[in-house]
C-alpha cells in the first residue's frame, strides 16, 4: 500500500507539488482550456501602478504554470504575454515567474471580457463579473485553474486545510458554488481584506484532488493518511498497555506496603496459612503478575484466587489501621 513517492529533494512543500502536477495536466477539449484559463486569470491577475499607466501581471514561483498560462493564451487568443523571471530571497534563491499581460488593456479587451473581467484604468481597479461554466468537465479545470493560481494545501502530515484566495466575495461565492456542485462543502472566511474558500476535512481534499485530476497527488496524500491512522492506533494501544501496567504497579504497592504493615504491626505469623503464603511470595515477588504469583503456589492457584487472598490481606491490614492513601 505504501507507494515509493516520486520525491523531489528537498521537497518543499505539498501545495508546491501539487501545484506542479496540476500545472503539467494537459486538457485536449478547446471548452476546458478556456475554464482553465479563467480560473487561472481570474484567481491570478493583478494590476499594478508603474509611472505612466498600468500593469497587468501573473506572478507564480511555478515554472510549469508559467509556461502552461503562455501556451493556452496563445493557442486560444493568439495572445503572447511577456515572460520574466526573476531571483527571490524567499526560499533560497527561488525564481518568480511574471507574464505580463498588460497588452490586454488596450486592444486586448476580447480575452478580458470573455473570462468576466474589465479594467478600470483610472481607479486602477479589476472589475469581476460573474463567470458562468456550465459543463462538468469545464468546472473541473475552472476549479484546477484557480487553485493553482491562488491555492495552498496544508502539509498533510500536520493537518488538512485547503484554500484558495480570492480578491472579491463574489469570486470567492462562484468558485464556492462550482465545487459544491461536486458535492464538496467549502466555506468562505475574510481574512485581511481577502475572501478565503477552504476545506478542512481529508476526505474533501482527497476528493478536491479527485476533481481537478492531481492524482498523483491524491495517492501521496491517502498514503499519508494511512501512515497517520496507523500511528494513532499503535499509540492508543502503547497508551492503552501503558495504563494497565501503572494499574498493575499501583496495585503491587498497595499489596505490599499492605503486608509490611501487617508484618510490623502484628507479624506475619498472625495471618492464617493460605495468606501468610501468598503475602510472603508477594514481599519476595513484587514485580511479577497474579497470575505468575498463582503459579509460584504449591498447589497452584488462579489469578482470581490469587486476588481474592490479596484483597482479604489488604482488608486486614486496613483493619488494623493501614491507610493506603497515606
Ligand atoms: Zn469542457
Amino acid at each position: 500500500m505504501i507507494l515509493e513517492g516520486e520525491r523531489r529533494e528537498p521537497v518543499l512543500s505539498f501545495s508546491l507539488d501539487v501545484k506542479r502536477e496540476m500545472s503539467r495536466i494537459e486538457v485536449a477539449a478547446a471548452c476546458c482550456k478556456r475554464s482553465e484559463l479563467a480560473g487561472i486569470l481570474r484567481a491570478g491577475l493583478t494590476l499594478r501602478k508603474v509611472p505612466g499607466g498600468f500593469r497587468l501581471l501573473l506572478s507564480t514561483e511555478n515554472a510549469p504554470l508559467s509556461r502552461h498560462v503562455f501556451v493556452l493564451a496563445k493557442e486560444i487568443y493568439g495572445f503572447d504575454p511577456g515572460v520574466s523571471a526573476k531571483k527571490t530571497r524567499r526560499f533560497r534563491n527561488h525564481s518568480v515567474y511574471q507574464l505580463d499581460l498588460t497588452g490586454l488593456i488596450g486592444d486586448g479587451q476580447d480575452l478580458l471580457s470573455d473570462i468576466g473581467l474589465s479594467i478600470n484604468t483610472d481607479s486602477g481597479e479589476i472589475r469581476y463579473m460573474n463567470y458562468k461554466v456550465r459543463k462538468r468537465c469545464c468546472k473541473r479545470a475552472f476549479l484546477r485553474g484557480g487553485f493553482l493560481a491562488a491555492g495552498s494545501i496544508s502539509d498533510p502530515d500536520k493537518s488538512y486545510h485547503l484554500e484558495v484566495t480570492f480578491r472579491t466575495r463574489l469570486q470567492a461565492e462562484e468558485y464556492v458554488q462550482y465545487l459544491k456542485d461536486f458535492g464538496l462543502q467549502p466555506r468562505i472566511i475574510q481574512r485581511k481584506g481577502y475572501y478565503l474558500a477552504y476545506l478542512k476535512e481529508g476526505q474533501e481534499i482527497v476528493d478536491f484532488l479527485n476533481i481537478t485530476g492531481a492524482h498523483k497527488a491524491l495517492m501521496n496524500l491517502e498514503n499519508i493518511r494511512i501512515m497517520k491512522e496507523m500511528r494513532n492506533q499503535v499509540n492508543r494501544i502503547v497508551n492503552c498497555e501503558t495504563a494497565n501496567l501503572s494499574k498493575t504497579v499501583d496495585a503491587s504497592l498497595r499489596q505490599t506496603e499492605s503486608i509490611r504493615f501487617i508484618q510490623e504491626h502484628a507479624g506475619l505469623d498472625s495471618l492464617p496459612d493460605a495468606l501468610r503464603e501468598i503475602a510472603a511470595l508477594r514481599l519476595e515477588n513484587p514485580d511479577v503478575s497474579l497470575a505468575e504469583l498463582g503459579r509460584m503456589l504449591e498447589p497452584p492457584l488462579s489469578k482470581s484466587g490469587v486476588n481474592h487472598r490479596l484483597r482479604k490481606i489488604e482488608r486486614i491490614a486496613e483493619s488494623m489501621g493501614f491507610n493506603p492513601g497515606s
